[in-house]
């Protein structure tokens, strides 16, 4: 669904992005895990059409859209959660999921997918006239979700859904990107929380200093010894 080719990206005169490639096959979910700096979240930046590679391809179903500006990527159904959730604070529950489906015109898809996030997300329903600045850390990032999947999206790409919260949480949120997944979502995740997201992944990739330095399936990084001890703690 998605081939990324040896893409490179620069911030000014700093190369974030060396190389990198990865496949994102439909209705799978891949992981991007790595430390701090590694280029997780430039990589899915990229993507989104946030930021323009220098030289390399990004194909999505077939079409190369690197340097496609990000409104037009999200219209073609990939859509991405950022990192540190980034809602509207100042507008309600219900206003933050109308405006996941602004690009959209079909009133009763639109209707339809709102029932399915009340329904996926019973925490919104209860919340829906609330200003989204004052939901609690657990459920901006439900919100987040929600808006995402309100743009009818067939892939989201999502950046550290873990960050910040409490193991419990952490587990609600990973039981939802299950089941959005099993209704045949395709992810791609970026996490700091190898555990979860290797547990969770079809396949992964471990990117050190702006390359990809290892791949394998989700099960398969799980046990391998490297990872383990740098990403696992031993
Ligand atoms: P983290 O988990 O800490 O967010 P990451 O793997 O997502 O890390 P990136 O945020 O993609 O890493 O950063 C990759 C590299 O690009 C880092 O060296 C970082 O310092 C650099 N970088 C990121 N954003 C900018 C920016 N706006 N200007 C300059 N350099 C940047």
């Amino acid at each position: 669904m998605l081939t990324v080719e040896d893409i490179n990206v620069y911030y000014g005169a700093i190369h974030a992005i060396k190389g990198i490639s990865l496949d994102v096959p439909d209705g799978e979910i891949v992981a991007l895990i790595g430390s701090n700096g590694a280029g997780k979240s430039t990589t899915l930046r990229t993507i989104s059409g946030l930021m323009k590679p220098k030289t390399g391809k990004i194909l999505y179903e077939g079409h190369d859209i690197a340097g496609v500006p990000a409104h037009k990527i999200v219209g073609m159904g990939l859509c991405q959660v950022p990192e540190g959730r980034h809602v509207f604070a100042n507008m309600t529950v219900l206003e933050n999921l109308e405006l996941g489906a602004y690009l959209r015109k079909d009133k009763d898809g639109i209707a339809k997918d709102m029932d399915d996030v009340f329904k996926k997300f019973p925490r919104l329903l209860e919340r829906k006239d609330q200003l989204s600045g004052t939901l609690s850390g657990g459920e901006q990032q439900m919100l987040a979700m929600g808006r995402a999947l309100m743009s009818n999206a067939s892939m989201l790409m999502l950046d550290e859904p873990s960050m910040g919260l409490s193991p419990l949480l952490v587990q609600e949120i990973f039981d939802i990107i299950q089941n959005v997944h099993k209704e045949g979502m395709t992810i791609l995740l970026v996490e700091q929380n190898a555990q979860m997201a290797l547990s969770v992944a079809d396949r992964a990739y471990v990117l050190e200093t702006g390359r990809v330095v290892m791949e394998g399936t989700g099960a398969e990084l799980l046990t391998n010894e490297r990872v383990r001890s740098a990403y696992l703690g031993g």
